[in-house]
């Protein structure tokens, strides 16, 4: 794989991080997600094409609308650069691989799926299904990612996946008297449990949760939240699963190596 190659799969890769901002801002009003092409969120004007190249655009523009001269949201080129790095961090533990395009989809579906959640609360399921049914395809047609997910291990990880996440939903029912979480997140670790498998999507579910109880006590800290507030969870499950795939087997080790 040449310097050629991992050009092309960037601009690929910063191309659905654009289609993937589209998919964040329409698919909650239920808007199409392929009319009309895109338009300024302020003027309502059409976006003309050379002004839609990602990242490079925001840039010209200086973060302006070019009609209006309104502001343009950050989110569409940090969502832009934070789509090709994810491949590219995971171009380099896969290879290019099975595994790697099989994780490549499943990081297309966390994106949106997780500011959706921190926007509204709510985890479609019009995401949550279709990568649901591409993450069984792969382990029928592949074995999954012949890598270490088999197929007994992808449905064993959706299984338990939800089974866990279920469980500390009436736990958290029954302790807090209060949902600190919901279905949609259910629904979203048994997704991921198809792609990583078992156990490690027990994994993926502790990383999440660190990250959670990280943020938790930063915002704290800085009074930007208050303890009575409850925060959406699938952001953090998309990071701890996306840690798992990235760094898992090196904070694994680093962790046995702690404790012996
Ligand atoms: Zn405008």
């Amino acid at each position: 794989m040449g310097p050629i190659h991992i050009l092309m799969i960037v601009l690929v890769s910063l191309a659905i991080g654009s289609f993937l901002n589209v998919v964040i801002h329409r698919l909650p009003r239920g808007e199409s997600l392929a009319f009309p092409g895109s338009r300024c969120a302020s003027c309502g004007r059409a976006i003309r094409f050379y002004d839609n190249v990602p990242l490079l655009s925001y840039a010209v523009l200086g973060g302006k609308c070019r009609f209006c001269g309104e502001k343009i949201s950050a989110r569409y080129p940090i969502v832009e650069g934070l789509t090709a790095f994810i491949v590219l961090a995971l171009l380099a533990v896969y290879g290019l691989t099975v595994p790697f395009a099989a994780y490549a989809t499943l990081a297309f579906f966390l994106i949106p799926i997780s500011f959706i959640d921190w926007d509204t609360g709510f985890i479609p399921d019009k995401l949550v299904i279709p990568a649901s049914i591409a993450g069984i395809f792969y382990l029928a047609a592949f074995h999954i990612v012949k890598w270490k997910v088999t197929w007994k291990s992808g449905l064993a990880g959706m299984v338990a996946g939800a089974g866990l996440l279920l469980l500390l939903m009436i736990a958290g029912k029954f302790l807090m008297k209060k949902d600190a979480m919901g279905m949609g997140d259910v629904k979203m670790l048994a997704m991921t449990g198809i792609y990583v498998g078992f156990p490690a999507v027990w994994i993926a579910l502790f990383f999440g949760g660190v990250a959670a109880c990280v943020y938790i006590m930063i915002a704290l800290a800085r009074k930007r939240l208050m303890l009575k507030n409850t925060i959406p969870f699938g952001p953090f499950i998309a990071i701890g699963t996306l840690t798992y795939l990235l760094a898992g087997d090196f904070l694994i080790q680093w962790y046995l190596g702690l404790i012996r």
